[in-house]
């Protein structure tokens, strides 16, 4: 997974694995008061670290769920093994105390919470034990209550690290997707720009002879009438071409206006109204106060209606999609709900790379076209959607006084 991302990480994980398993040899080996003897216990023991070093080389070509929920629970084993064939020898103990550390190392935090949990339940079971039947382990004895605060205070310490260091983790792995979306943005941005330049040029062309030829004597006045059905055909292209341009280049100016929403929104339902119809689909304006934001109103437009027609296209025949929107904390907030289809997580992660569509004629533009936008106007657009149930997304846009 992520840890290993790098060859750096790879290499700096065997370096510390073959220094862990140098050490657990030299402990085998060295002033260990059972080596020659070959007891059980010195065999058990033995075989706990050709196992455990066995699972750490291994990791990093298994890197699954159930194989750090191994290396956990052998390394438990490892570490409880030592306390109870070594009873002299008192540091052993602190280990016991720090297992669930490893989990963290591993980013799991399901692995943690099980690591904490199994590691409470077995120092329970040995302490006990060691109260009432072994004769050992003196400094447990003499002090119970002062180790099994240690243990509490050990644990909640590891805790506070793990709570810290997820957070950052997570607050990294957002971060870095952000990068990427920004990325994937700029590249097909410059991509559809010079496609959309490429066409305009022979459609200006095209146009020009239509009207020339308009104004020829020797066409007929029928054949001149579908000329101007013609002009006005290319002139519609022409004016998506323009429009997705000032989208596609960022540093092209458009107007910044004060977006008034209950106005815009009521607009794009009554555009988008005979299109649900096509399927029975209403779209339901509910709950809209009244709110500005700083923004280009026909962009604005298409980023809603993007949205809105795709809840349409997703929702089943008969549904309705329900719009709201009100003011949040300084924010505008626009929630459009349909029951329909739904998405998978990895279906959300793909929305707005550029003509990725599930519809037959889909474009696979819409949401890319959105995500530009929304980021032009330092608004986002978040989805939740569960498979078979239906989608929300939420539009958020810094709120403007008026
Ligand atoms: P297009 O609509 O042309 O397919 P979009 O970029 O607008 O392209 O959308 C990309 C894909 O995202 C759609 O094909 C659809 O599978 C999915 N999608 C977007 N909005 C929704 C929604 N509300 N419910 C379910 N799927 C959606
Ligand atoms: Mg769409």
């Amino acid at each position: 997974m992520k840890e290993f991302y790098t060859h750096v990480n790879k290499k700096l994980y065997y370096f510390t694995v073959v220094i862990v398993i140098a050490i657990m040899i030299i402990g085998l080996l060295m002033g260990n008061p059972r080596f020659g003897k070959f007891d059980v216990g010195y065999i058990f023991h033995t075989g706990l670290v050709i196992i455990l070093s066995a699972c750490l080389l291994l990791y990093p070509k298994y890197i699954t769920h159930v194989f750090r929920l191994i290396i956990i629970t052998v390394a438990s084993a490892y570490f409880y093994a030592l306390f109870f064939l070594y009873p002299d020898t008192w540091s052993t103990f602190i280990f016991l105390c720090f297992i669930p550390a490893i989990a963290i190392l591993f980013f799991d935090s399901k692995l943690f919470y099980f690591s904490i949990l199994l590691n409470s339940v077995a120092i329970m079971f040995t302490l006990s034990y060691i109260m009432l039947f072994d004769n050992g382990y003196p400094y447990i004895k003499q002090d119970l209550i002062g180790n099994v605060i240690n243990f509490i205070g050990s644990q909640v310490i590891i805790y506070f690290i793990f709570y810290l260091s997820q957070g950052r983790i997570k607050k990294q792995l957002l971060y870095y997707e952000q990068i990427q979306q920004a990325e994937r943005l700029k590249t097909t941005g410059q991509l559809a720009a010079a496609v959309a330049h490429e066409i305009r040029n022979p459609l200006t062309v095209v146009k020009g002879f239509l009207q020339l030829y308009q104004k020829d004597a020797g066409f007929s006045e029928d054949i001149k009438g579908k000329f101007t059905l013609m002009i006005d055909e290319l002139n519609i292209a022409e004016q998506v071409i323009t429009q997705f341009l000032s989208i596609a280049k960022p540093n092209k100016e458009t107007e910044i206006e004060t977006v008034n929403l209950k106005v815009v929104l009521q607009s794009v339902t009554d555009l988008l109204h005979s299109y649900g119809l096509l399927h029975d689909n209403k779209i339901e304006l509910i709950r809209v106060e009244d709110c500005y934001i700083a923004a280009n109103n026909i962009e604005f437009k298409q980023l809603l209606i993007n949205i809105i027609k795709n809840a349409i296209e997703a929702s089943k025949i008969g549904d309705s999609v329900i719009v709201s929107a009100g003011r949040n904390k300084g924010f505008v907030e626009i929630r459009v709900v349909d029951f329909g289809q739904g998405m998978s997580e990895a279906e959300i992660k793909s929305l707005g790379t550029p003509f990725y569509s599930l519809k037959s004629k889909g474009t696979g533009l819409g949401m890319m076209i959105c995500y530009n936008i929304a980021a032009k106007y330092k608004g986002t657009i978040d989805f939740e959607s569960t498979k078979g149930e239906g989608t929300t997304v939420t539009i958020r846009f810094p709120s403007k006084n008026y």
